[in-house]
């Protein structure tokens, strides 16, 4: 998609600080980080919102979203412990649309954490 921010960090054309990548999905730092930990799960496909998705879509966006937890994880803010004894954890977020508060147009799942409060109070 010509002139997408998102499709030119998967393409390698704009640089970004990369988590993870497969044939499918880019994972990469947030530029403007909500969270200690922030980073953004993509498709390398375009898709322009999670509303333009459908039944086809539901194996990629599983994948997106069981990416969260092992990623997490391995940078510092999975979850520890069970029930009231845990600690960690991390906010996961798709913005839709204008009123969804999306700013760029190509699917990205957040994935926020690391220890409280947030300078971006998410
Ligand atoms: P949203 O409001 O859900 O569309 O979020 C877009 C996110 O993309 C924001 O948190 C931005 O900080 C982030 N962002 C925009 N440009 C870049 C970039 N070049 N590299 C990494 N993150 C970016
Ligand atoms: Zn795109």
């Amino acid at each position: 998609m010509e002139n997408c921010i998102f499709c030119k960090i998967a393409a390698g054309q704009i640089p970004s600080k990369k988590v993870y990548e497969d044939n499918e999905l880019l994972a990469f730092h947030d530029i403007n980080p909500a969270a200690p930990v922030h980073f953004l799960i993509i498709p390398k496909a375009h898709i322009a919102t999670l509303a333009d998705c459908n039944a086809s879509h539901e194996g990629l966006l599983g994948r997106m979203m069981a990416l969260a937890p092992k990623l997490a994880e391995e940078l510092g803010c999975g979850v520890k412990g069970l029930g009231a004894e845990a600690t960690g954890g991390f906010k996961s977020l798709i913005n839709t649309g204008p009123d969804g508060g999306q700013e760029v147009y190509h699917l990205h799942l957040h994935v926020m954490g690391g220890s409280r409060p947030w300078a971006g109070q998410r």
